[in-house]
């Protein structure tokens, strides 16, 4: 069991550890504190459409038709605009 655990927590030492985030701020949530970092995006399309991004961000973008541009994001734990 604690085997199984430890094989768990180094799995995820390996995965923080080896793969940098790279996000736009904030990164977490201002209201709830929620980590905001998403899945990661796949490495052939960060350059080409995510300006170098490496992850998803959880928030929720309000876009305006009208404006033609994402208004606000919501915190998608909490509701809070971020
Ligand atoms: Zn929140």
């Amino acid at each position: 069991m604690s085997d199984y655990l430890d094989s768990l927590r180094s799995h995820y030492d390996h995965v923080g550890t080896s793969e940098s985030v790279n996000i736009p701020e904030p990164r977490y949530c201002q209201h709830c504190n929620a980590d905001l970092l998403g899945d990661p995006i796949p490495v052939e399309l960060r350059e080409e459409y995510y300006g170098g991004w490496t992850h998803y961000k959880r928030e929720i973008g309000y876009y305006s038709m009208e404006h033609d541009r994402t208004m606000y994001y919501l915190c998608p734990d909490c509701g809070e605009t971020i």
